[in-house]
């Protein structure tokens, strides 16, 4: 345990509703899986994060910034120090101005994907429509570099404005980031202070001009294909590993492997999409990283391809 009775007592006083203690992660990760989380903070307001975050570097506390957690897996001990989640204080999504023939929309950390793709359907703005079905956060969608085949994140992001651990507020222009396949480094850390990732406060994207109906049945056609693809209704994290570089996609190394139903536990690849772990009902986070491990081992053995997790595991 590393939060002291007097570490508790000035989260209370400064947090009051807003901070529980001992918290399911199971509570707050699509996995429904999940150990407790010492302390579980949702900040009211910019000022009251910049705080936690300042006071947290001072008495040296762990801490991690989560989205819905749809992405994440918590082990079964769950996570010592402090989780925080921004839905509460970084939640507006606005226009912010129009440039030749594109528009620039800036949407806080908090939001939701699906609130961003909507707000971007509504004012007749291309290029969101990618993400539609993705679950989660804008801050946890830029982190992941999330998108489909149809894009990603990278495609219309402009910059970001973060946290460090220590000093004020920067804005990060997208030649200073470096995006991969589902993945998001800094380019020169030197320009970020503290120790590392900063926070992600805001992104700001360049969308196009189109039209509310034309983007509405694009976005019909997109939903349809995902929940006839993927195991949407069962608790899991998405695809759970990256797609090697080039050649057959994981979940389609997974079938080949003949792994498609195989269970560990409550854990099983789905008959649906091979590159989806689900939780049938009563699974332990140790149980899903064996069926990992089984999945990794047997995809190497017969493809000689290392399959990484997309899926970020957090947790002890
Ligand atoms: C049914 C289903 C379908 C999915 N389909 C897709 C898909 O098609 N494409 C795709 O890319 N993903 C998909 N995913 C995975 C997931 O939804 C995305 O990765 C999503 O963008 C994660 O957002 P989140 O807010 O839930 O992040 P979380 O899972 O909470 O966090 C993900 C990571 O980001 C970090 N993070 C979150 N917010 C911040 C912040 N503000 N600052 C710094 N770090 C932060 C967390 O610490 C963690 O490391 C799917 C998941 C599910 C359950």
């Amino acid at each position: 345990m590393l939060l002291d009775q007097n570490i508790r007592k000035w989260l209370i006083n400064f947090f009051g509703s807003n901070v529980r203690f001992d918290e399911p992660m199971s509570k707050h990760t699509y996995y429904k899986i999940g150990g407790p989380a010492e302390a579980f903070v949702t900040p009211g307001s910019f000022e009251q994060l910049t705080e936690l975050v300042s006071w947290s570097e001072e008495k040296n506390i762990p801490y991690i910034v989560i989205g819905d957690g749809s992405n994440l897996l918590v082990r079964d001990k769950g996570i010592q120090g402090i989780v925080i989640v921004l839905t509460k204080c970084l939640d507006k999504v606005s226009r912010i101005k129009s440039e030749n023939e594109s528009v620039i929309i800036t949407a806080m950390a908090g939001v939701r994907t699906q609130t961003l793709c909507r707000f971007a359907i509504e004012k007749g703005l291309s290029g969101m429509n990618f993400a539609l079905g993705i679950p989660g956060t804008v801050g946890g969608a830029i982190m992941m570099n999330a998108g489909t085949s149809l894009g990603s994140i990278s495609d219309i992001l402009e910059s970001v404005n973060v946290l460090p651990s220590s000093g004020p507020v920067l804005k990060i222009e997208k030649d200073d980031i470096d995006f991969s396949y589902r993945n998001l480094s800094w380019k020169n850390e030197m320009i970020i202070p503290g120790n590392g990732d900063p926070i992600i406060l805001e992104g700001f994207f360049r969308l196009g001009m189109s039209d509310t109906l034309q983007l509405k049945k694009e976005a019909d056609i997109i939903l349809k294909k995902k929940n006839e693809s993927q195991p949407t209704k069962m608790p899991g994290a998405g695809c759970f590993f990256k797609n090697p570089p080039s050649g057959k996609t994981a979940g389609q190394l997974i079938d080949m492997a003949g792994l498609k139903g195989a269970r560990v536990g409550g854990a099983e690849i789905s008959a649906k999409h091979a590159n989806f772990i689900v939780n049938t009902g009563n699974a332990s986070a140790s149980e899903i990283l064996s069926l990992m491990q089984l999945v990794q081992e047997t995809v190497f053995h017969k493809f000689n391809i290392n399959l990484l997790p997309e899926v970020k595991i957090v947790g002890i």
